[in-house]
């Protein structure tokens, strides 16, 4: 019989009653360390006060109002979004997905305005996750997410992840957008290199075609920089946020510059739930903290001492990890033993950390995870190691 729940899970036999900071507590008061975050959604850890007072005191004045209207907490998000990046307009969207979806229409849109309808392709990567809508796993074409789900979304043309003469061959009039994760994460915490992005900015140009980031999980001050593509000094057109920029309550956005946003005029797009007061008071909240330099500097040195000790981790136990990889707190421990016989025994060490492609563990803690906490990681991260060292002689 099939349960109540759609069983598109494979779930741990686990179950969380409360959240304080990095931890996951279960009803008989079992204490977890939470290294996953919610996906990287749990920025500032779990019942941060900051925000829990941000969304109680928005609960209690006003929950919804329809985008007929004017949001002043999603006019502040935007002010607050536009200030702080490349962008000059933001839509707000509930979750990765729905900006994935809007990403698409604006590059589509931008072309059919310019008279060159044509020009409808995007290209994207390899290993790549933009989703699970028909436009979200078209654009990532894996056969594990598109398998039974055609006839696809067209207009996606897939190239390896790297190859630089596969994209240059791929480029042409038809091509609307390049749209790609600084650092990928679903698929292995694979960082794309600064020269490469700098590249995909100077081929973008070079042709007219826009440059989408999704930085939905390595955007938010996950890197060290409130987004990824900082790091490289070079900026998209059009720029897919969730996850972080909640903190835990849904809300996604796209960012824009002027000239990409520039078909998306009155009656194009809209969203029923996106934008509202609550999900926009918790975001102002969350901008209030991640996006200041003291913050930022504080991940750095944060994601500094926790690499330092993962390096040691894998050192210690060579046939259970290969290598460590990945930026800022978006860290990945490349497997030698099956990745998911790591997590397990990470929950058995009450440890919590996520799977990857690629046979890699992401580790996405909190932003504001503190000293004693890393140490505390790297201690039960190394007995889950040693159980499975253990098993293996
Ligand atoms: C999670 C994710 C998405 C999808 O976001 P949802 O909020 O799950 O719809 C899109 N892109 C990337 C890079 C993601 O990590």
């Amino acid at each position: 019989m099939i349960p109540s729940i759609l069983p598109t899970y494979s779930r741990a036999p686990l179950s969380f009653v409360k959240g304080e900071g990095s931890w996951l507590i279960e009803a008989d008061g079992s204490r977890y360390l939470d290294l996953g975050a919610g996906i990287a959604v749990n920025v500032l850890g779990h019942a941060n006060p900051a925000l829990v007072d941000a969304l109680t005191h928005q609960a209690q004045t006003l929950w919804h109002v329809s985008n007929l209207y004017n949001i002043p907490q999603q006019q502040a998000l935007a002010d607050r979004l536009v200030e702080a990046t490349f962008a000059d307009t933001v839509f707000f969207t509930n979750s990765g997905t729905e900006a994935c979806e809007l990403a698409v229409k604006m590059a589509r849109k931008y072309w059919y305005e310019k008279g060159q309808p044509e020009r409808t392709e995007i290209i994207t990567f390899d290993g790549s996750f933009h989703g699970r809508s028909s436009a979200g796993i078209a654009a990532a074409g894996s056969e594990k997410m598109v398998k039974g789900f055609g006839p696809l979304l067209p207009g996606f043309v897939h190239l390896p992840f790297g190859d630089h003469d596969a994209l240059r061959a791929a480029t042409t009039q038809t091509t609307a957008a390049i749209l790609i994760e600084p650092v990928q994460g679903e698929g292995g915490i694979r960082v794309v290199p600064d020269q490469c992005l700098k590249g995909l900015r100077d081929l973008c140009d070079t042709h007219g075609i826009l440059l989408i980031f999704d930085e939905v999980q390595c955007g938010m001050g996950r890197t060290g920089k409130l987004f990824a593509h900082e790091w490289a000094g070079v900026t998209p057109d059009i720029m897919m946020v969730a996850k972080g920029i909640g903190g835990g309550f849904p809300l996604g956005a796209v960012l824009a510059t002027e000239a990409a946003a520039s078909g998306m005029v009155a009656g194009t797009h809209g969203s029923t739930y996106g934008g509202n007061p609550l999900a926009c008071a918790v975001g102002c909240a969350v901008m209030d903290i991640v996006a200041t330099d003291a913050f930022l500097d504080g991940v750095n040195r944060r994601a500094g001492l926790l690499r330092q000790k993962l390096e040691g981790l894998v050192a210690s136990h060579p046939q259970v990890f290969e290598s460590v990889r990945g930026a800022g707190l978006m860290l990945g421990l490349k497997c030698r033993a099956l990745n998911s016989d790591v997590v397990k025994a990470g929950y058995a060490a009450h440890v919590l950390t996520v799977p990857a492609a690629d046979n890699v563990v992401r580790l996405l803690p909190p932003l504001n995870i503190t000293e004693d906490e890393i140490a505390e990681a790297i201690a039960r991260l190394d007995k889950a190691a040693s159980a499975l060292d253990q098993a293996n002689t």
